[in-house]
């Protein structure tokens, strides 16, 4: 048995991709990036990274932990320039160390350029092994640093040149941030699987970042999200907004509403809150269940909860309680105690469940591995039903675009069907949110989406090779 164990509250969710952060034209770039990426935490607790520039020198701190870990006051006030990029990352490819950490930043003829990344490329492998024929040499894992080559190889056109011919053979999820000494550039590709939105601060300087939550915290205003395929160049003659290529089919990663991104954020146009709660809501209409109380498992599903007990008039309550002090991750006890990874983050309320018929309401099911000893444990404390609504339909397929969904075989609900699940988890009812409703809670048609994860039609063709273990046995 392992003494370390890792996040037993997360381990049955997928895990968050990446968060990016730039500003431009503020002589505290690098402190506000900061600020950004602490909003943007969620979004990848494994290393995080700033690199700032001031016209003419380039300054870069990062390393291994969190935001709060990886700056101090000190390393901050080295950062200096107007002008900043920083990253927050869980790694989807490339391992987790500190050579994977971004920004990304090389050198070219003598030009700094760095990337920060959010998405996942999904030709890989086929523009690496190209990149390598001709002379490139890799210095990480990472999918992210085939830009910078790409770009290298491109540069002496000029930068809107480099982007357009560069960008053209690159094929995935891609919501980034390229810097140079005196621009910052920012790029989503032209499918918008990743989210990437502008502000702007009250002195005129120019804000991106991966999510609206980090613009709040630093006191930018919200100008527009960035659109699918846009490249906005901004440097000290303003921001210029080009279409290099053709567009595409939009296909926002509806995962973001179900579960990744913060609730207080605008999302493609929509309050991750408000349509949380609109999944539990629209659950409500499609699964009418007599019970006592609604409840989450904390803090997953706690916005779904309230959707669905204010449409039902079922009453809400926290029947298990979280304790926010417990790190990432922590040390078993020496003599084995049944449970004990559930309980050390969540606790039943023994006096609210005694002979009450529970409705749980779950953001998603991943694995399966969590919500069984979480049952148990409701059943421990006398709950007489206990039946579970999840605000969004099964997980069948993996993800190719930025998101470390598990292969197949792990994942359950492409094992099992519905009342296999149900069984396994020891429920009286498990019914999940239809496609239809899931769509509908967001408030924009199913063509604007990526639905791939739950029916399997990727809208960029993967690179299957890379990811054989998530498709093996599934057949696709
Ligand atoms: S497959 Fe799922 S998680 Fe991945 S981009 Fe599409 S909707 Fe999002």
């Amino acid at each position: 048995m392992k003494d370390t164990i890792v996040d037993p509250v997360l381990s049955d969710k997928p895990k968050h991709e990446c968060g990016i952060c730039g500003i431009f034209g503020h002589e505290e770039a690098a402190k506000l990036t900061y600020f950004g990426l602490y909003a943007l935490q969620h979004r990848g607790q494994e290393s995080a990274g700033i690199v700032s520039a001031n016209g003419d020198k380039v300054f870069l701190h990062k390393a291994m932990g969190l935001v709060s870990e990886v700056f101090s006051e000190a390393n901050l006030q080295c950062l200096t320039g107007h002008l900043a990029v920083g990253h927050v990352r869980y790694s989807t490819t490339g391992e987790s160390n500190i050579i994977n950490t971004q920004p990304f930043l090389v050198y070219h003829k003598g030009m700094p350029l760095a990337v920060a990344h959010n998405g996942n490329l999904v030709n890989t492998l086929d523009l690496r092994k190209n990149l390598e024929e001709k002379g490139s040499i890799f210095q990480t894992s990472m999918d992210s640093e085939i830009v910078v080559h790409l770009m290298a190889r491109t540069l002496d056109m000029g930068l809107a040149k480099a982007i357009k011919e560069s960008f053209a053979c690159i094929k995935g999820a891609y919501s980034l941030l390229l810097m140079t000494k005196d621009t910052m550039i920012a790029v989503r590709d032209p499918n918008g699987f990743r989210p990437l939105c502008l502000g702007r601060l009250e002195n005129g300087a120019y804000v991106v970042a991966s999510e609206t939550c980090a613009l709040d915290l630093i006191e930018a205003e919200y100008q527009r999200d960035i659109e699918p395929g846009e490249v906005l160049i901004i440097n000290k003659d303003g921001l210029e907004s080009v279409f290099p290529w053709a567009p595409r089919q939009r296909s926002y990663c509806i995962f973001e509403h179900v579960y990744f991104a913060r609730p207080d954020s605008d999302v493609f146009g929509f309050n991750v809150y408000e349509a949380r709660k609109r999944m539990g809501a629209i659950l409500a209409r499609e699964a009418k269940i007599d019970a006592d109380f609604v409840m989450p498992f904390p803090d997953s599903g706690n916005y779904a909860a309230i959707g669905y007990s204010q449409a039902s008039g079922i009453p809400l309550e926290m029947g298990m309680i979280r304790n926010h002090y417990v790190g990432r991750t922590f040390i078993q006890p020496s003599q084995s105690m049944r449970d004990f990874s559930v309980r050390v983050k969540l606790n039943p309320v023994r006096s609210l469940l005694a002979g009450k018929r529970v409705i749980i309401v779950e953001d998603s099911i991943i694995r399966g591995t969590t919500g069984r000893s979480r049952v148990q444990s409701l059943r421990k404390m006398g709950a007489r039903e206990i039946h579970m609504l999840v605000s969004c339909p099964p997980t069948r397929h993996p993800c190719f675009y930025g998101i470390d969904f598990p292969s197949n075989k792990e994942l359950i609900a492409a094992k099992h069907s519905v009342e296999g699940i149900r069984d396994h988890l020891g429920l009286d009812s498990l019914t999940y949110l239809s496609l239809e409703g899931l769509v509908e809670a967001t408030g924009l048609g199913q063509e604007n989406f990526c639905l791939a994860c739950f029916n399997g039609k990727y809208p960029v063709e993967p690179d299957r090779t890379f990811r054989k273990d998530a498709l093996a046995g599934c057949g696709c």
